[in-house]
């Protein structure tokens, strides 16, 4: 076989596109519209705020690279960390052997997690860190003896990630309903959406009606159920969805009363994105298990993390031949590189009080967001933090959403490249969640930008 040539500068791009459309299926693309894109956009490198691609154009990472991306590209710390690494070893197995970044990460994340977790147990995605907290939950009973305990309770709209564990605690029909056949039982409870619920009451009242309906399924089938797996405060894939205030302590009080155990999802709004560092501070929840991945390596690397309790570890203690053992592992399990980038991570939150100062950006940005709502097709604007969708509807007192084959979302994104922008829709809902090296000035042209894409693509 002969090796694939390098392509010359001059036709670089086209080679490159080219070889796209040939031979690659891109994630979560109807890649019939894909190869018919003439634009295809080809990233080779990035600075700060910045995507740049082979043409030299630049755009805005407005959604940090799939909302992983914290500090912005080419962080010379973080690039450092990751160079000094490789310049000692880019890879050793984690079965069998312990290795220097993983070992200080893990020390580190201990000293910022919630209260009363205490091991961590690293993985290469979101959507196994979930699929870990699931097998370890149920494991955890089955070794408590309470052998009825095999089932979970998630939410619907919920998103965790894509391998069949983590899809069987989804609740998004669009990508789930699909594999049904192949998804475990679990009980599903509804999750708060105000905009569409309508509710009328207060916040507190809200938090209130939605926990009764998570108790009522509890209260029946408790005996079943070895966790409640939950998104705390956002339902990110799902378009954004906030939870009202008290909701995710109400939660976190009824996994106490029902016995079952609480698994946090903070894939999407750990690090930063609503404002604390983990989403669930701001009710001052401690979950069993936490899962991390996205903003942990400041968006360099693949590399996540199941925070576990010291209750949930020592019960898979015992004798060797007593098989308590957790027999899960993956080849690139707390791979080096990635814990050297995540380690810099944290010391640049640390070290540039990244948190504190992200208060003034999350003023800044919902005073950019208050424009968007005399849109005549926004039907809402969310915000959590850095966390922002922007829901377009058909009609705005009736609330009716656009049709899928308007492509509503991917035509504004697409306008918003003429802008110089980057973004990525969830369906009809706009996502902004730009890194925290955002500028005020940056975090100007990302929201006019989009506020007119969004006016020019309605007006067509
Ligand atoms: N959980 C949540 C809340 C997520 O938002 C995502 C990814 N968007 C995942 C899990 C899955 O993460 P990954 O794509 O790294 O598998």
């Amino acid at each position: 076989m002969k090796p694939a040539r390098l392509p010359r500068n001059k036709t670089k791009t086209r080679d490159l596109r080219e070889w796209d459309r040939r031979f690659v299926w891109h994630p979560f693309t109807q890649m019939r519209d894909w190869v018919a894109d003439p634009d295809l956009t080809v990233i080779e490198r990035g600075r700060g705020s910045y995507l740049i691609d082979t043409e030299g154009r630049q755009y805005l990472d407005g959604v940090s690279s799939l909302w992983c991306n914290t500090h912005g590209h080419r962080v010379p710390e973080i690039d450092r960390a990751v160079q000094t690494q490789l310049g000692k070893i880019a890879h050793s197995t984690y079965l069998g052997l312990a290795n220097e970044p993983a070992s200080i990460l893990a020390k580190e994340l201990m000293g910022i997690a919630p209260k009363g977790l205490t091991k961590v147990f690293y993985s290469d995605s979101g959507s196994e860190a979930v699929e870990i907290a699931l097998k370890m939950a149920f494991q955890y009973w089955q070794l408590k003896g309470m052998k009825t305990k095999r089932t979970f309770l998630k939410f619907q709209n919920a998103y965790h990630g894509d391998t069949i564990g983590s899809v069987s605690v989804g609740g998004i029909q669009l990508f789930h309903d699909i594999f049904g056949a192949l998804l475990f039982k679990t009980f599903a409870a509804p999750a708060p959406y105000p905009y569409r619920e309508n509710f009328k009451g207060s916040d507190a009242a809200y938090a209130e009606f939605c926990a009764a309906r998570v108790e009522k399924i509890l209260k029946k089938n408790h005996r079943q159920i070895a966790a409640m797996v939950l998104e705390p405060l956002v339902q990110g894939a799902a378009g954004m969805l906030m939870q009202p205030q008290g909701f995710v302590k109400r939660v976190a009080a009824l996994a106490k009363k029902y016995d079952t155990l609480l698994i946090l999802d903070e894939v999407a709004t750990g690090f930063g994105r609503t404002g604390t560092m983990f989403a669930c501070e701001q009710e001052g929840v401690r979950p069993d298990l936490l899962c991390l991945a996205k903003g942990l390596t400041a968006g360099y690397l693949p590399l996540a993390a199941t925070l576990a309790t010291e209750e949930i570890y020592r019960a898979f203690l015992g004798r060797f031949d007593e098989f308590k053992t957790f027999f899960h592992g993956h080849t690139y399990t707390a791979n080096p590189l990635a814990c050297a980038a995540a380690v810099a991570n944290l010391e640049f939150f640390h070290k540039n009080r990244v948190i504190e100062k992200s208060q003034a950006q999350i003023a800044q940005l919902t005073r950019c967001l208050e424009p968007f709502r005399a849109l005549r097709y926004v039907g809402e604007v969310r915000q959590r933090g850095f966390m922002i969708g922007i829901e377009l509807v058909q009609n705005r007192s009736t609330r009716k959403p656009f049709p899928p084959a308007a492509q509503i979302g991917v035509r504004v994104c697409r306008e918003a490249r003429k802008h110089g922008i980057w973004i990525r829709p969830l369906g009809n809902v706009i996502v902004l969640m730009p890194p925290f090296c955002f500028t005020d000035p940056q975090i100007k042209k990302l929201c006019e930008g989009v506020y007119q894409s969004i006016r020019v693509v309605t007006q067509k």
